[in-house]
């Protein structure tokens, strides 16, 4: 969670630092802060709330320094206050840092600190952090030895940058399980937890490897392991739009990124849909062909929105391919003990491709000795750089907290992947050219859903005032009800929850009353019939039906009190339509009830704790 940057360079390093956390601000925000040196003093300022605040804070002071790091929070260990807020410093007030992630056993190195005679301000890990480092740097008088030494008392994760009153013209980074990326510009570096703090400086960017820490002086830098031995950095070119970052003239990012749905839709099939030949192309699984040929079992594994993802991959891959698949929360992966046999592979999917419960369970299935894949937005990301191959679903940057556009690019992917293993096995070229066809209609199919957005938009109105909403839907369509649901809780705090339709009869049928809405997923398919019977089932319990239908389904009007009708497409592609209005329904909703929509509470993009 949380953004970092840090600069040294010449420019005006506040200016730098506050135009990163407005960058930043989509992975947390709690409250924002920095530190800089000015003539050899160490500055801190830091505000509760959005970076505005610290904005404010900053708008009167002069300060002149070329030197700082700053931060973004996503409150985990105390309460979101102006102490709690980073950055923290040691009790001499030298050093000072900011930190992504959780320092696990910072309750003993605290215990060990007091006994000391060091004293707390805040409420968080990251102090306890700052104090360690101050306690071994008065020891050693180096500030890489000191961090060297404390983080090899750390347990947990951590992305921390550090500066020092005392080497005024030095910023260090480290990384565990957090990520962190440093941007080479000329005569200046950016350190961030995000290329997107960086690309509007340079586009020459080095990935910290876990367990790498940077030294930035203003003219060079230098890589090694926490333990201290050299590493080798190789300079990446950051290919990123940075228009893609900005709202482009729509009031939200996430109502831009379901906008740009049709567009995505398309990067994630380009250069990879074989038409006339029925097949996908997937460069990047070329080195796995071996293992995808002779594979036993697939285990998907993810958190949240792509979690969905996945249980619709195993949908598909089941249905097209005859390969039995799982579908895992990688959080409950990486803490049983997961039976893993020779030929399975394990594919994890993320939109940033540094959640920290899926990277966790890559690892997990490395060290069992299956061959793991990614399916993963973010270029360079960790579980990007940890897996054994994979296939980039080029969404561009997802800024919305709520995820929309990533998870349709992830259909889009999950389906030529299932097209791919399909044709390597009894798929034939007939329903091969079907599919790839059924894929690259999709675009025109979303833009002319998006076209009727006030539709939903009038339905939002209607139904804003609803403390509850069930939806349902099934087969390939009982993962979109997970998700509608799951964006509607996420951006307007409505109780929402998903069910396969006919498990509404086991339970959650006793909520049902003339109140509650029920959203039907309700494609013509061939359980469509099925559907219908129980969409008369809430009916004669007065639930109020809204359903997302089939264009030209006339008959389903009978049924429901709103219809929304999305275009005809085979059965496996529907997910990837119907689940737009369901995108649309949560964000008016939350627009009309007047909530931060690309910043819930409690949320951030991105989990990068456990
Ligand atoms: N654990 C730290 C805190 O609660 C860092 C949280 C973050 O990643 O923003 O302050």
């Amino acid at each position: 969670m949380c953004g970092i940057v840090g600069y040294i360079g010449k420019r005006d390093a506040v200016k730098v630092l506050l135009n990163g956390l407005q960058r930043l601000e989509y992975r947390g925000y709690d409250s924002a802060g920095l530190s800089v040196i000015e003539n050899g003093t160490l500055l801190t300022f830091k505000r509760k709330g959005k970076v505005a605040e610290l904005v404010k804070l900053l708008e009167k002071k002069q300060i002149n320094c070329s030197v700082g790091i700053a931060h973004t929070r996503w409150a985990t260990h105390g309460e979101p206050n102006d102490i709690n807020a980073h950055p923290h410093t040691d009790n001499s007030n030298t050093i000072s840092i900011v930190h992504n992630g959780i320092i696990e056993n910072y309750h003993s190195l605290k215990q060990m600190l007091l006994a000391k005679g060091f004293h707390f301000v805040s409420e968080t890990d990251t102090e306890v952090l700052a104090v360690l480092i101050g306690y071994f740097y008065d020891k050693t008088q180096d500030l890489e030895e000191a961090i060297r030494a404390a983080l090899s008392e750390v347990q947990g994760t951590f992305g921390v940058a550090i500066l020092s009153a005392k080497e005024p013209d030095k910023i260090v980074a480290a990384r565990r399980g957090s990520p962190m990326i440093v941007g080479i510009g000329e005569d200046e570096y950016i350190v961030a937890s995000d290329a997107a703090a960086i690309i509007q400086y340079t586009r020459q960017v080095i990935y910290l490897d876990d367990n790498e820490m940077v030294t930035l002086n203003r003219e060079s830098y230098s890589t090694k392991t926490i333990d201290n031995r050299l590493t080798n950095s190789i300079i990446h070119l950051v290919d990123f739009d940075l228009s893609k970052i900005e709202k482009g003239g729509y009031e939200h990012f996430m109502l831009k990124e379901i906008f740009e749905q049709p567009q995505t839709i398309r990067d994630a099939c380009r250069g990879r849909l074989l038409v006339d030949d029925g097949n996908a192309r997937l460069g990047g699984l070329l080195p796995v062909f071996d293992n995808l040929r002779n594979v036993d079992r697939f285990i998907l594994t993810a958190c949240g929105t792509s979690w969905h993802a996945a249980l619709v991959g195993e949908y598909l891959i089941e249905n097209l391919c005859g390969i039995p698949v799982e579908v895992e929360y990688a959080s409950e992966f990486r803490y049983r003990n997961p039976i893993i046999r020779k030929n399975d592979i394990v594919i994890a999917i993320s939109q940033s491709g540094e959640t920290a419960d899926t990277l966790a369970a890559v690892q997990e299935a490395k060290q069992k000795g299956a061959t793991v894949l990614g399916i993963v937005n973010v270029v360079g990301s960790s579980i990007a750089r940890a897996t054994d191959a994979g296939v980039y679903i080029h969404a561009g940057p997802e800024i919305g907290v709520a995820s929309t556009k990533a998870f349709t690019s992830q259909l889009v992917v999950l389906s030529l992947l299932s097209l791919l293993l399909g044709r390597m096995r009894n798929l034939s070229k007939l329903d091969g050219i079907q599919i790839a066809r059924g894929i690259s209609e999709l675009p025109s199919k979303v833009e002319q859903i998006l076209e009727r957005a006030d539709q939903i938009k009038a339905i939002a109105k209607e139904f804003s005032y609803s403390r509850n909403f069930l939806y349902l839907g099934r087969g390939y369509n009982f993962p979109v009800a997970l998700e509608g649901a799951l964006k509607m809780k996420e951006v307007t705090y409505i109780h929402a929850e998903g069910y396969p339709s006919a498990e509404m009869k086991h339970g959650p049928i006793a909520l049902i009353d003339e109140n509650m809405p029920v959203v039907f997923i309700a494609p013509k398919d061939e359980i469509y019939d099925k559907v219908i019977s129980n969409i008369e089932e809430v009916r004669s319990r007065k639930g109020r039906v809204i359903v997302i239908a089939t264009e030209k389904d006339e008959r389903i009007k009978k049924y429901a009190e709103k219809v929304f009708y999305i275009p005809e497409t085979l059965p496996m592609l529907t997910p990837i339509l119907s689940v737009i209005p369901l995108q649309l329904l949560a964000y008016y909703i939350a627009v009309e009830l007047g909530y931060n929509v690309d910043q819930p509470r409690n949320l951030a993009k991105s989990v990068t704790v456990e």
